[in-house]
């Protein structure tokens, strides 16, 4: 009896994460040249052969209440199915992973990931310098080979992570070639996925317009077929209420379940208002922070946004936090820097922040 026939893959183990290196190197095996990035098949490639292998003696966090965990226990997987999952397995034609000082546990699911820019991950919040506005001027002038790549990037992220399902919410997807740029790493990676098609940055600056209707079918026909292993499913990444009038997204929604499409969409609590700069600057708690920072900077020899930025300080001024726990709750206070700096900033507000 095969593996499919006792437990499917997904219902325990849809890939353990000792197994991320095998994930990476499927990943660079089926690495492409760009010349061939946009004109090779789409519908019909399939992932290399995915043998036969066990892991041995990992901790194994099943999430089954019936089989609970199993300390040294082993995973036998053959052609990307579960066969087995115990103590002491015998599986002699299979490749042996060293599991010891591992967690076996089913992959992870991210349900929220712009592949597009894993390439900026390291972009910090810092005034003019925050996510938004930088990736508003990066998006634009992104080639499709730059989306490729920083889809890679991030997939491979997501593989070494644990992650082996993620849902690609795409949404600066110029003209059709972007989409197919993320789908082609996608598929190129072997990572299970929901791509949902979006919009462009531009687009985003539109809210009259509609997305690209006649790509997005394109996109189905040409991707979602039969032959992608089972492992890509489409779906509608919707602007929404939030960004655009509901004769333009009534439209898109739709659209969107006339090709059976999931849709999804941002929502939040509209943001916070900000304080204006010159209220900032009139606060004495705020000059007191500001010259506490500038002198912990010198002390440590670090610039001054590693010991807070300013919108922590903005977020304290405004808070007043006057115990540890109160500054906890504070934005942007996170485990070391409130060790760091927790008791500094307390005795700061309770000597000048009381109103
Ligand atoms: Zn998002």
């Amino acid at each position: 009896m095969t593996a499919r026939n006792i437990i499917s893959r997904r219902d325990f183990i849809a890939a353990v994460t000792v197994l991320s290196a095998a994930g990476m190197a499927a990943c660079a095996a089926t690495s492409q040249q760009s010349s061939r990035l946009w004109t090779a098949d789409r519908g019909s490639s399939k992932l290399p052969p995915r043998g036969e292998f066990v892991v041995r003696n990992a901790y194994i966090v099943t999430m089954d209440p019936k089989l609970g965990d199993i300390p040294n226990g082993d995973v036998h997987v053959r052609d990307g199915a579960l066969v087995a999952v115990g103590a002491n397995l015998n599986a002699p034609n299979a490749e042996v992973i060293d599991g010891r000082n591992r967690i076996a546990c089913p992959g992870f699911v991210d349900t929220h990931f712009h592949l597009w820019g894993s390439f900026a991950r390291g972009v910090v919040a810092d005034g003019e310098f925050d996510y938004f506005p930088v990736m508003s001027k990066l998006g634009p002038v992104m080639t499709p080979e730059d989306a490729y790549a920083s889809a890679r990037l991030g997939i491979t992220e997501a593989i070494y992570s644990g992650l082996t399902t993620i849902h690609d919410w795409s949404h600066n997807i110029i003209d059709g070639r972007y989409a197919d740029a993320d789908l082609r790493a996608l598929r190129d990676c072997g990572i299970r996925a929901r791509f949902s098609y979006g919009y462009s940055r531009n687009l985003q600056q539109k809210p009259k317009e509609t997305a690209d209707f006649n790509d997005i079918a394109r996109v189905k026909g040409e991707w979602f077929g039969a032959a992608n292993d089972g492992l890509l499913t489409l779906g509608f990444a919707s602007r929404g209420a939030g960004d655009t009038p509901p004769e333009v997204y009534r439209k898109e929604w739709e659209f969107a379940r006339s090709l059976g499409l999931p849709i999804t969409q941002h929502a939040g609590p509209p943001p916070a208002p900000r304080r204006r700069r010159s209220d900032a600057a009139d606060d004495p708690l705020m000059a007191a922070l500001r010259a506490w920072r500038l002198e912990r900077a010198r002390e440590d020899a670090v610039p001054a946004y590693v010991v807070a930025h300013d919108a922590t300080l903005e977020a304290i001024s405004e808070a007043r936090p006057t115990s540890l726990p109160a500054l906890r709750r504070v934005k942007g206070m996170g485990p070391s820097r409130i060790d760091r700096y927790g008791d500094e900033i307390v005795a700061i507000v309770n000597s000048v922040g009381r109103d």
